[in-house]
């Protein structure tokens, strides 16, 4: 599996990394803009993410546009739906309003920090995502 993990603050990318290490090949962007780049980079490499974690504030482009920026991109390229990336929204913001725009704009799921290691596994395996068990 091939993630992108988009988070700004170094803690909480440490976490990820560390919940993560063994599923695969992981990439960060601290910021929306970079986080873009990359996307977009994996897309013409044609070595798709498949997973995007996104926090929401985020400099540069804060996470709410860069998932929709990533949906545009993705219905300008002919790949949607089911065939898109996933993209889970890890976030301090746990307000109605947050969490509908995400949904509206096509995340797959939303999870507000703190985030535990069996809650990350519980969604990401609930987006059919292959899962690697580790302790
Ligand atoms: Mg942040």
């Amino acid at each position: 599996m091939k993630i992108l993990i988009v988070e700004d603050d170094p803690l909480s990318q440490q976490l990820l990394l560390r919940y993560l290490k063994d599923q695969g090949e992981m990439v960060i962007a601290e910021d929306g803009e970079r986080a873009l780049a990359e996307f977009r980079a994996a897309h013409v490499d044609s070595r798709p993410f498949d997973l995007i974690c996104l926090d929401i504030m985020l400099p540069l482009l804060d996470g709410q546009a860069v998932l929709r920026q990533v949906r545009l991109a993705e219905e300008s390229w002919g790949v949607g739906g089911l065939a898109g990336c996933k993209v889970l929204m890890l976030t301090a913001l746990r307000d109605a309003g947050n969490v509908m725009t995400a949904f509206r704009s096509q995340c797959e799921g939303y999870l507000s920090k703190p985030i535990s290691k069996e809650r990350l596994f519980s969604e990401i395996r609930s987006l059919g995502l292959p899962l690697i068990e580790n302790e």
